[in-house]
């Protein structure tokens, strides 16, 4: 193993989401926000799952994650990565 310095992080890569719809219980909204989190005792330390939310429900998701510590960061839906689309109904 070779460490030769610098900023060598590797990048965190989020999950790939689906529909693009709001994570929240009872709530079908669009998504805008992707909530980026990891639970150390479940996952390696540059996985990112994703929950995703809309505007009302961001500040939610965010504040349930954050108090449990696993709040990595939120991101527009935009700069997700998407699952292929399936074909037809
Ligand atoms: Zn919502």
């Amino acid at each position: 193993m070779s460490v030769t310095g610098g900023d060598e992080t590797p990048a965190a890569a989020p999950d790939a989401v689906g529909d693009l719809m709001c994570s929240a219980r009872r709530c079908r909204a669009d998504a805008a926000w992707g909530v980026l989190w990891n639970n150390p005792a479940l996952h390696t330390p540059l996985r990112r799952k994703v929950w995703l939310a809309c505007d009302e429900h961001r500040a939610y998701l965010e504040e349930y994650l954050q108090v449990r510590r696993f709040l990595r960061g939120v991101v527009p839906v935009a700069e997700l990565d998407r699952l292929p689309e399936r074909d037809g109904p």
